[in-house]
């Protein structure tokens, strides 16, 4: 890996602003490979180079995948001038590496969203060409029976005359207020919603419960997240 400056991998680390580092070196706290290094603008190589704040040993890394359930009334967007976003809600240890949402949720919609700054995989998932599977529970106003079943297995019309890919419509509940669950493989815009308006229907609560092969962390509460684990991460590449 190149080589970067001190103070910069410090300071993406959470170790405070480049100030603040290069007043922890100046005060002798910072060793890189056993040295004392006072100068914060000297340059290392993180991934090789052993670093040591104040006796701690920095576990560097570059990427960060965080698995966010999210809660209703965010947006998902890295900034907004009006509204809370999703990287908002991180706990600032994941806020610093600057991560991105993976695609989006409705402000109202809640469940599964990774955040990473890891481009290449924000690509994969999102490339249109790979058709990774979407899981999501649905509750819908309307009786929603077998006819919806088969309509979305050969695809709706959308309200812009655009024909969804096949889907597979779950039902758990049918009744005024039904209960769904839905896998669909491509994502336009309010694509749930808009399938269910296809077919004369109003989606009324909606969360993402899947996307590939990882599942919404049933004991992450709304707004919690986690990293994910290595094991995570292989499976989505
Ligand atoms: N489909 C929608 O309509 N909304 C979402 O947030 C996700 C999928």
């Amino acid at each position: 890996m190149a080589k970067e400056r001190l103070d910069k991998v410090l300071a993406n680390m959470g170790y405070g602003t480049r100030k603040e580092v290069k007043a922890l070196c100046k005060k002798g706290l910072v060793l890189v490979n056993g040295d004392i290094v006072k100068d914060s603008s000297v340059h290392v190589d993180p991934e090789n180079d052993t670093i040591e704040v104040d006796g701690e040993v920095l576990k560097y890394k570059k990427y960060i995948y965080v698995m966010l359930n999210k809660p209703q009334g965010v947006i998902s967007a890295t900034e907004d001038d009006f509204d809370e976003t999703v990287v908002d809600i991180l706990p600032d240890e994941f806020k610093i590496f600057k991560p991105s949402p993976v695609g989006r949720l409705d402000k109202d919609t809640e469940g599964l969203l990774i955040l990473t700054n890891d481009g290449e995989l924000n690509h994969l998932l999102l490339s249109p060409r790979r058709h990774v599977p979407k899981k999501y529970y649905a509750k819908v106003k309307g009786v929603v029976t077998q006819e919806d079943v088969e309509k979305f297995k050969e695809g709706v019309v959308l309200d812009d005359g655009y024909k969804t890919m096949p889907a597979e419509l779950t039902i758990l509940k049918s009744d005024e207020i039904s209960e769904i669950e839905l896998v669909i493989y491509e994502g336009k815009y309010h694509q749930v919603k808009r399938m269910f308006e296809a077919v004369g229907k109003k989606v009324v609560y909606l969360k993402r419960i899947e996307m590939g092969p990882l599942k919404l962390d049933d004991s992450l509460e709304l707004g919690e997240c986690r990293e994910l684990t290595d094991d995570e991460v292989q499976l989505l590449y």
